[in-house]
């Protein structure tokens, strides 16, 4: 069974690429579409508008342009600053929280077995980096520290002036992985004391295969990717010119609009977690209730399989998944709601709605249907919920 409704509350795997950037990005494929590298008028006119990008990204976390380098997207730039940075310190420690998005995860994990010691930061309930952990973690030498400026699947946003500012007094380099907060988080990479910052196009209205990151000038870092002499030598490999440009103009977007969509979609979610918890019993809310981004909502139904949550509701047209697109094919325990100490009960009926700029108070009414009917379906179906003793018992 199908349905023609098509509501997307998925933002967080992926958003739609927004016409303005669609539109600027266009001729960068057909008519402006020289190598930036290239020592001729063509080159000139790409380079410039790699150049455009380049200083929109610095400016909306007040950095300077030259500290800015593109990248395929936050898998990249967050495999890159944490390797790098390691590769050219003499101190093999890092630190990083454990809640962090699996191309830090990994590539911490890697490190691990190259050598490096790697240590994981632990978070309370909501989500919160323990900064008690964290000094406890300092008190031996480390080269960096890395902890996402807000989680992909329960939304939290960590307090990352505070981190930043207690790694500077360390001598600690700070990374931060703002991909998922770029629009909901101001961050000002100068005053906050940051060494390094990953973010994507595709998570803000932009194109997909494109990011970048901040690398603050005179920090010593391993070149990642060797090629030609893009980025300074840094990070070799053609220009994906049109990405370039559409996530410029994304950037700009965010910086121009944020506060509006912020204010709208802080109303829409705080609306949905309202209805939901006076409509479904058994459920709860994973992640910080205010200290969140303002388009995620996670919430765990008890006695139910978030899997078969997602899979009903699509079936209506409402498109959500179970965490991050990375992860949710498989049916397993999250990471990210273990570190946070959700009960086994609660821990399999994870359900993640990101909303976004099209997202409206109908597209959320109807859901808020939906969900409630699917919930109790399952609930009656439910081999945990028998032996819980009914449906409404949760
Ligand atoms: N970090 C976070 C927090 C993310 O949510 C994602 C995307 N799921 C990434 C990194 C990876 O981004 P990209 O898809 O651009 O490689």
């Amino acid at each position: 069974m199908a349905s023609d409704k098509e509501i997307y509350l998925d933002n967080a795997a992926t958003t739609y690429c927004n016409g303005e950037v669609f539109y600027a990005m266009q001729p960068y494929f057909i008519t402006n579409y020289g190598n930036p590298n290239s020592v001729h008028q063509s080159g000139y006119a790409a380079r410039e508008a790699v150049e455009k990008a380049r200083a929109s990204i610095a400016k909306i976390i007040n950095a300077d342009p030259d500290e800015i380098y593109f990248t395929s997207g936050a898998t990249e730039s967050n495999n890159w600053a944490i390797k790098g940075i390691v590769w050219a310190s003499p101190i093999k420690r890092i630190l990083v929280s454990e809640i962090e998005h699996p191309s830090i995860i990994k590539s911490a994990r890697w490190l691990a077995e190259h050598g490096v010691e790697v240590e994981y930061i632990k978070v309370d309930e909501n989500g919160i980096i323990s900064i008690s952990d964290l000094l406890s973690k300092l008190s031996k030498p480390a080269c960096l520290v890395s902890v996402m400026t807000a989680n992909h699947e329960v939304g939290t946003v960590q307090y990352i002036n505070t981190i930043a500012n207690i790694c500077s007094k360390n001598n600690v380099y700070f990374h931060t992985d703002a991909t998922q907060a770029l629009e909901s988080v101001s961050i000002n990479v100068k005053e906050m004391n940051i060494t390094a910052l990953s973010l994507s196009g595709h998570k803000i209205y932009g194109p997909k295969g494109v990011g970048a990151i901040y690398i603050k000038r005179g920090t010593p870092i391993d070149v990642f990717m060797h090629g030609g002499h893009q980025e300074n030598g840094m990070r070799g490999g053609t220009y994906n010119l049109p990405a370039i440009v559409g996530l410029g103009k994304a950037v700009e977007i965010c910086m121009r609009d944020g506060n509006t969509n912020n204010t709208r979609m802080k109303q829409l979610r705080d609306y949905f977690i309202k209805e939901v918890e006076a409509k479904i019993p058994g459920v709860k809310l994973n992640g910080h209730r205010n200290q969140r981004l303002s388009n995620n909502i996670n919430f765990s139904f008890r006695g139910v399989i978030g899997e078969s949550v997602t899979a009903m509701l699509d079936t209506m047209g409402v498109r959500v998944s179970t965490g991050t697109a990375s992860t949710s094919e498989q049916l397993r325990r999250s990471y990210v709601l273990q570190a946070i100490g959700v009960s086994d009960e609660y821990i399999y009926g994870a359900v993640r709605f990101t909303l976004g700029r099209a997202t409206t108070k109908e597209d959320l009414d109807y859901t808020i249907n939906c969900l409630t009917t699917v919930v109790k379906k399952l609930r009656t179906l439910s081999p945990v919920n028998i032996k819980a003793g009914g449906s409404e018992n949760v």
